[in-house]
């Protein structure tokens, strides 16, 4: 397939595709409130405030028209701006055919839409920018041959944020849950803000490390976990596409301690969303490098070169918080100022799309030409 054309600052195409992008994400909202019982995740309707709701849909509308406005003047064409504004148009009329609020019916299965459209929302305001202003591989465009595959791991993987949460938790619950941690766990309420949330970080990594690892020493795993390494374009999308046997045996174990610990609210919800950003920022197509803390916390360079297709930096770098564990452990990958030339599977044939990837790790050998079954080769 042939590569797509980076696009550039100021010619009206990168405002148009925000514009749209802006557009369906306020459509979604107004989608949300027509169906909550099916369409929001039970544990962040208390959270919601029905005002800043409102302001937050009129902002993306507001948003999105001024880029609609820009795409035109500077790109002349108005296919972009055309779409943002039917999408504005209809986001509009059916907010106002919106019944007044009624009482929320408690259903046994919802569908995450609300955290896939904040999640997306978030992470394309803090990502984009960064990848746009401070890219590192200037030459790597936004809509490469990968990047549908991975907006598509992306929707599914929140939209099926109930189903995942429950899978991930329930062995923690099944081991743990009547064995008398409360005096324990007390012992770690009480430690100051700062030392739970170092420890939080620090077990869960070392859990997550054992996991990672094993999904790419024992043949099986590695099956699923290849999935995750096939891309060859890494940048804020790409970490989305994990094989849901890896996603959900990964995070299962790295919650074990996490569980087991019972850390205050206040430091889980920030170890979530530290454990969010930090994901999300390791696969970025970004240059930020954080200095000398790159001994200390994973950057983008330490995790590009997880994810290398040269041998020399294979089984390698397995943390997603504190380097460090890999440097105890001996598997971490001595780099200096350099990057890899190259991430993914180097030329081993591998599945494209979303179905295909989902049933290859099942089959016994997919391709003959592939190298996968044996990863100690690799
Ligand atoms: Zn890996
Ligand atoms: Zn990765």
């Amino acid at each position: 397939m042939t590569e797509t054309k980076r696009l550039k600052i100021g010619d009206g195409v990168i405002s148009g595709y925000l514009s749209v992008f802006l557009a369906i994400v306020a459509l979604g909202a107004v989608i949300c409130a027509y169906f909550p019982e099916y369409l929001t995740t039970a544990d962040f309707r208390a959270l919601y405030n029905p005002k800043f709701l409102k302001s937050v849909v009129l902002g993306c509308l507001t948003v999105s028209f001024i880029f609609a406005l820009v795409s035109f003047v500077l790109s002349k064409k108005t296919l972009l701006s055309f779409m943002s504004t039917l999408v504005i148009a209809a986001t509009i009329l059916l907010a106002t055919w919106l019944p007044e609020g009624t009482e929320i019916e408690s259903k046994a299965v919802t569908i995450g839409m609300d955290w896939l459209l904040l999640d997306i929302l978030i992470s394309a305001i803090i990502f984009i920018p960064i990848e746009l202003f401070l890219p590192k591989r200037k030459e790597q465009s936004k809509f490469h041959p990968e990047w549908r595959t991975d907006l598509f791991y992306f929707v599914v993987s929140h939209l099926l944020i109930q189903v995942t949460g429950v899978l991930v938790q329930l062995p923690s619950e099944l081991l743990f849950a009547n064995i008398g941690l409360s005096a324990f766990q007390d012992g770690i309420k009480a430690l100051p803000f700062i030392v739970q949330l170092f420890l939080a970080l620090f077990v869960s990594d070392l859990f997550q490390f054992s996991a990672h690892y094993m999904f790419h020493k024992i043949p099986f795993l590695w099956r699923f976990h290849a999935v995750h390494h096939s891309t060859k374009h890494l940048d804020w999308l790409a970490g989305s596409r994990t094989h849901f046997v890896d996603l959900i045996t990964v995070r299962a174990v790295s919650f074990l301690p996490i569980y087991i610990f019972g850390f205050s609210m206040t430091v889980f919800s920030t170890y979530i969303i530290i454990v969010s950003i930090q994901a999300v920022l390791a696969h970025s197509n970004t240059r930020i490098n954080f200095g000398v803390f790159k001994y200390i916390f994973v950057t983008p360079q330490y995790h590009h070169w997880h994810h290398s297709d040269d041998p020399k930096a294979y089984d390698k770098n397995f943390c997603i918080h504190f380097p460090f564990i890999d440097m105890i452990f001996g598997t971490y990958y001595p780099m200096k100022e350099e990057w890899p030339e190259a991430t993914g599977l180097g030329k081993e044939k591998f599945p494209k799309g979303f179905v295909k990837q989902f049933i290859f790790p099942f089959l016994k050998n997919p391709s003959n030409e592939n190298q996968l079954e044996d990863p100690s080769e690799r």
